[in-house]
């Protein structure tokens, strides 16, 4: 089994401070619940081999290839904004990094292996229900083309874990980019230790920005690398009504993947005042707040990096908040973007950003359902009176009433035919979205009764989004009132 799983591993080569080893703690009886083949075959595992009881013992923690990395990394983080100087991988345990069939570097990390000496009070276990989900909602983010980290394997411990109410155990095999964080990079600034700060930036270049290694300042194209991908990712979100729920500096990654589900959300009904999340209170983490936040993230990494911007500090600050002035503009252009290709939009006018920014009023107004606005707004785009099913969304329709027919008119002025339209917004306005009573219910099911079959299926419906099957017609819909999750637990 070692053979098939060609490590090579590059943190491990930079200095013992960035990880503690650790093996994972074994687990009474590992069974695989889901193997995702085709990530296996495009990290060049041998999906076969994993699908046995020894792919099992590897995929729970109970084996280690020989070839294994097997530590946890260091890393520190703002959590809800105070900063916490030790974090680190409490619970998580990198096996080790391969190359992809595509020559990109990824990390095979078990989450939910056991204690490691970054562990506080936690018991290094992960419960089946926030496996399932994070299993669901990455893979969920992959097929709508949302930079995210992934899921090869989920397996039950065989064991409980402590949680309220009592759960089975289980463990996620996640597979990342890197788990490179703002977070990694504050655990050394924080500490003064500006030459542990650079070989993570030199390691982070290698890894994620080449081509930085090439510019006049590398570490400041480092910087405007990550900002970019940064304002891309969460303009992302916004096109999707992703709720991340939990961006702590800690879970912001310097590759520009989505990280760390834990109580994230997809909106139903469009409101961007709208938290999720049990543990944010003050709505901090909002589905509005993403775009600011992401920015105060930016800043934190940015605040580790001015030592290595200038040799004069007042230089580096500078030079910082030169970089992190682009992020609006980077955001602002990607979000305009994405919101005008959403309503089918091909070229650009002055009055576009009005328009845009007018039917999300009248969503909010009308307390429509986000994703289905947008899906059926594309079959509008052929016949309109598919408009009378959109407006159907509406609890109050006024203000759709007075946009839909500039929308129309705004697109008339474009050369384009109808159905070319409606199939390019089709490509951008998903019909799938992992909703989360849907989620709930795919959990009820495998922790309450031991059935994986909701598993499976929202897994088909979440791999082609953007298609629509009249057997799937059920995940489309929005929740009634009274499958309506108001709220989503970190359920560590
Ligand atoms: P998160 O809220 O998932 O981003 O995690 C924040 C910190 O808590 C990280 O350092 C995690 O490794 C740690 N952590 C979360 N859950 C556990 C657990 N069950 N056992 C140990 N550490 C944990
Ligand atoms: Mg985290
Ligand atoms: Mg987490």
């Amino acid at each position: 089994m070692t053979a098939h799983f060609p490590f090579d591993n590059s943190y491990v080569a930079l200095p013992p401070n960035f990880f503690a080893r650790v093996a994972p703690t074994p687990v009474a009886a590992p069974r695989l619940i889901k193997l995702n083949r085709p990530l296996a075959v495009q990290l060049g595992l041998d999906p076969d081999l994993l699908e046995t009881p020894e792919g099992a013992e590897i995929l729970s923690g109970n084996q280690m290839p020989e070839t294994a990395a097997s530590i946890a990394m260091a890393y520190a983080g703002h959590q809800f904004g105070n900063f916490v100087p030790q974090l680190g991988d409490g619970r998580a345990i990198l096996l080790g990094e391969v190359v992809d069939r595509n020559g990109v570097r990824r990390d095979i990390q078990l989450k939910g292996a056991g204690r490691t000496p970054f562990s506080r009070m936690g018991d290094g276990r992960a419960a089946l229900g926030p496996v399932l989900r994070e299993y669901i909602v990455s893979e969920a983010m992959a097929a709508l083309g949302i930079p995210t980290t992934r899921s090869l394997a989920a397996v039950l411990t065989g064991e409980t874990v402590l949680r309220d109410p009592i759960q089975p155990g289980a463990v996620l095999t996640r597979v990342a980019s890197s788990h490179i964080r703002v977070g990694t990079f504050q655990y050394f600034a924080a500490r003064g230790d500006l030459a542990s700060v650079r070989a993570l930036a030199d390691h982070a270049i290698a890894r994620h920005y080449p081509e930085a290694a090439q510019a006049p300042s590398p570490y400041l194209a480092l910087l405007e690398g990550v900002i970019g991908r940064q304002a891309e990712l969460v303009a992302s979100w916004m096109m999707v009504g992703f709720i991340h729920g939990v961006m702590n500096t800690d879970n912001c990654s310097v590759a520009g993947e989505t990280i760390d589900y834990g109580p994230c959300a997809f909106m139903d009904t469009f409101d961007p005042k709208t938290v999720y999340s049990s543990i944010d209170q003050f709505g901090r983490y909002a589905y509005g707040n993403q775009p600011p936040i992401a920015l105060w993230n930016l800043t934190r990494l940015a605040e580790c990096l001015v030592r290595l911007l200038a040799d004069d500090d007042d230089k580096g600050i500078e030079i910082a908040q030169t970089a992190l002035g682009g992020f609006a503009e980077q955001f602002n252009a990607a979000y305009l973007a994405k919101l005008a290709a959403k309503l089918g939009l091909f070229t650009s006018q002055p009055d576009d950003q009005q328009l845009s920014q007018e039917f999300l009023t009248a969503l909010a107004k009308g307390e429509a359902d986000f994703t289905l606005a947008f899906r059926r707004l594309s079959d509008a785009a052929v016949d309109p009176s598919d408009l009378g099913e959109v407006r159907a969304l509406f609890a109050d329709p006024a203000a759709f009433d007075e946009w839909a027919p500039r929308w129309r008119a705004r697109i008339a002025t474009e050369p384009q035919d109808a159905t070319t339209r409606q199939a390019a917004m089709r490509r951008v306005n998903p019909a799938y979205i992992p909703r989360n009573h849907r989620i709930e219910a795919v959990i009820r099911a495998a922790v309450d009764r031991d059935d994986f079959a909701p598993f499976e299926e929202i897994l088909t419906v979440l791999a082609n989004p953007f298609e629509e099957k009249a057997e799937f017609a059920r995940y489309a819909e929005p929740p009634q009132p009274h499958e309506q999750v108001l709220e989503t637990f970190c359920g560590t």
